[in-house]
């Protein structure tokens, strides 16, 4: 309508992830995940008199390699503190966390947004970072009706928060961003990011500003959203639910508001405390770290390369389309797979294709423990290679694959069983393509008539009576040979 302010959305993310680490942030108890209840637990996570907190140096370099591959700049030295709140999660009643001082500084996100459609690549552009910094996780509450349980298993857990600059416009760019750090921690063996287990959460910080504004407008957060598509529906349901106030002439107070999945609306819970409300303070049994820059540049250098870099890459180098690099270049363990099958026979394409096609199908069907591809790479390469030399037809590197699979035999001994090596002896080709050509004479009358594709009836039965050994390129040149 004319007359009506537009509004723009402005969104900032505060993403915790779990990383992966063998014991827990401050302690040496290790980290149960799944484990029966209150099991991997000690004094430290548990908050009794006198135990002392002492810090993990593989949560520190993780977070590290974090912020290196976000481009963050990593602090010379950083520092503990207390986030002082009571809540029955957490016995101490603070959260060891870093306010002033945390271990990454700045730093960029690249997302890809939605393409005009899937097979085409998207527009790219960079989330700006404002910090990542390591703190511990709280207990899991679950209430029962009447009743509440607690299991600190998970309580003393590392966790990175990475906190997004106000640098997010809409809920399709909020989406992209979950997705790009999930999939560039995971591939960099920092954090699982898997979000059903709660390895990744998220608050939303949402508010609108009249369309132009360089100010910010009051803001709502919403915490702790355990999916992408819940995101993305919180944060439509709270710009237009923002939207309406602004337009039917009311306010917007600084609040944190729970986000209902099942009725798909936000409700208040309570006015957003500022910083000041947790009273931090430094941590008095913690000594401040110093991280020295030779150690950094170690750990720069044994980083992965980040999957959008990789997917370049593959479509530069490799020549490969953009939906092949979007399945393989996001997951670690199938990338380096794939590189690997390159080694025993570069032929991009083809590995490729088996990899994405009949290898992932057969990886979700058996469902194997991570990591275990069921094939090895000088497998899969030497079925394409057969494939590509005209020994074994396409379709049979795809069933010994299966078969792979099924009977976890070595694949020559499946090639050996199922007799899928193709005929090459060219005396044998012609005598089947003269025998079939004497028996199909009206093809034969209707290809020489200029209906060219009446071959395609003699190759099949040339194939049928080869028993699927003959090589359909040679069948092809042999059986135009003697039709001359
Ligand atoms: P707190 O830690 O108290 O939640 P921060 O100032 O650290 O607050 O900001 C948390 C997140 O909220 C950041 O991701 C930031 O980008 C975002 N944010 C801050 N102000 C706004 C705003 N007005 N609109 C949208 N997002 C905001
Ligand atoms: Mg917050």
């Amino acid at each position: 309508m004319g007359g009506e302010k537009k509004y723009e959305a402005v969104i900032g993310l505060e993403v915790h992830v779990q990383l992966k680490t063998r014991s827990k942030a401050f302690s040496g108890s290790r980290c149960g995940f799944g484990e029966a209840p209150n099991t991997a637990t000690d004094p430290v996570v548990m908050g009794l008199p006198g135990a002392l907190p002492v810090i993990n140096h593989e949560a520190i370099q993780q977070t590290i390699r974090a912020g290196l591959m976000f481009n963050c700049d990593i602090s010379p030295i950083c520092r503990w503190d207390r986030k002082n709140y009571f809540y029955p999660d957490n016995p101490k009643n603070y959260q060891i966390s870093q306010q002033g001082l945390p271990i990454c500084l700045g730093g960029l996100v690249e997302i890809e947004l939605p393409g005009p459609a899937r097979n085409i690549m998207g527009l790219h552009r960079s989330v700006k970072l404002n910090r990542i910094h390591l703190e511990e996780d709280v207990g899991k509450l679950t209430h029962y009706g009447d009743h509440s349980l607690i299991d600190f298993n998970r309580a003393g857990m590392p966790l990175a928060e990475i906190v997004s600059e106000p640098d997010i416009f809409s809920a399709d760019e909020a989406a992209a961003c979950l997705n790009a750090i999930r999939m560039s921690l995971e591939s960099a063996g920092i954090s699982d990011c898997d979000m059903e287990k709660g390895q990744m959460r998220c608050d939303v910080n949402i508010s609108l500003r009249p369309a132009g504004s360089e100010e910010l407008g009051k803001r709502t957060e919403l915490k702790n959203l355990n999916s992408i598509s819940g995101v993305r529906n919180a944060i439509a349901y709270e710009i237009k639910r923002q939207r309406e106030v602004l337009e039917g002439g009311g306010t917007l107070r600084q609040e944190t508001r729970r986000w209902d999945m099942v009725q798909g609306v936000s409700e208040g819970m309570r006015g957003k405390e500022n910083a000041q409300d947790y009273c931090y303070f430094p941590e008095p049994d913690l000594m401040p770290v110093h991280i020295i820059p030779e150690f950094i540049e170690k750990l720069r250098e044994e980083l992965p390369e980040p999957p959008f870099v990789r997917q370049r890459r593959y479509m530069e180098q490799f020549d490969l389309p953009y939906t092949i690099t979007s399945v393989i270049c996001f997951d670690r363990t199938l990338s380096e797979f794939f590189e690997k099958t390159l080694t025993f026979h570069h032929n991009p394409r083809g590995n490729a294709n088996l990899i994405i096609n009949d290898l992932l199908r057969e990886l979700s069907q058996n469902s194997l423990p991570p990591g275990d591809m069921g094939i090895q790479p000088k497998d899969l390469a030497q079925l394409v290679k057969l494939s590509d030399g005209g020994q074994i037809s396409k379709q049979a590197a795809q069933d010994v694959l299966v078969e792979v699979f099924r009977t976890h035999e070595d694949v020559d001994t499946i090639i050996r069983r199922l007799g899928c090596i193709q005929s090459q002896d060219p005396a044998e080709l012609v005598a089947i393509c003269r025998e079939v050509i004497e028996k199909n004479q009206k093809a034969v009358g209707e290809f020489r008539s200029g209906k060219t594709a009446a071959i395609n009836a003699l190759k099949g039965q040339v194939m049928k009576v080869s028993a699927g050994k003959a090589n359909p390129a040679q069948v092809d040149s042999t059986l135009r040979e003697l039709l001359r």
